[in-house]
């Protein structure tokens, strides 16, 4: 597992560097989703930083047991209101907030513990009505909503394209992120930041970098296929 998060990481900063950017604006999140504690702790003692998981009940599990190292957690399932006491315990991001009730309860549930739960905005990019997020022409009204909770930081966006053989067709929905990105840079609402854009996964993450992205989200390259 070593050489296959060396290679991401080699072509991640490879990307990086030929558009110009530089190759700590983009971080690697190794998705150990359906992965055992014993595989995600070789992960960590391979150089993984940040790991990515889908499913409460799991992480929950492997968090505890590996708990002894100093990495962080993200969560990028999909997250149900009535999980997100779990969710806000454990986690340093959650990438898929696509609801101001959801925003509401995961507040609420970050102020019980005093804790500021960083976030992302998940925007619905294919606008396929069977995806979650937020729709595009939807996102500043919520973000302007959610930057109201005062235990909540809004740090970013999160986007998947549909899914492509080729990745360059996935291009346009990272560059529609970018854009969207920007719009709501220019509301300049108070305490958002859009530092973040989580895009880009096995199959398309170098095209994703290439346009912008700062999280790429990366399960199968690095833990192989999932059963
Ligand atoms: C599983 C998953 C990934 C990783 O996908 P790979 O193609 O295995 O790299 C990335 N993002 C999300 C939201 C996922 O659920």
């Amino acid at each position: 597992m070593i050489d296959k998060i060396k290679n991401i990481e080699k072509r991640l900063i490879d990307t990086a560097k030929k558009c110009g950017r530089d190759h700590d604006s983009v971080k690697l999140v190794a998705v150990s989703k359906k992965m055992s504690q014993e595989r995600v702790r070789v992960a960590i003692e391979s150089g993984a930083k940040i790991l990515g998981e889908n499913y409460i009940q799991e992480a929950r599990e492997k968090i505890e047991a590996l708990k002894e190292y100093d990495v962080s957690w993200h969560f990028i399932g999909h997250l149900q209101s009535n999980k997100a006491k779990y969710a806000v315990k454990i986690f340093d991001m959650i990438h898929t907030v696509d609801s101001v009730k959801l925003a509401k309860e995961i507040d609420k549930q970050a102020k019980k513990i005093d804790k500021i739960q960083e976030i992302l905005i998940q925007i619905n990019i294919s606008e396929e009505e069977s995806k979650s997020g937020v729709s595009a022409d939807k996102t500043i009204q919520i973000i302007k909503e959610i930057s109201r909770f005062d235990n909540i930081r809004i740090k970013g966006l999160m986007g998947m394209p549909p899914y492509y053989d080729n990745p360059e067709m996935a291009k346009p929905y990272f560059v529609r992120m970018k854009e969207i990105q920007g719009m709501i840079e220019a509301e300049k609402i108070e305490g958002v930041l859009m530092d973040e854009l989580s895009m880009g996964m096995t199959g398309d993450f170098e095209v994703a970098i290439q346009e912008g992205s700062t999280l790429v989200r990366i399960g199968t390259a690095i833990f192989g296929a999932r059963s």
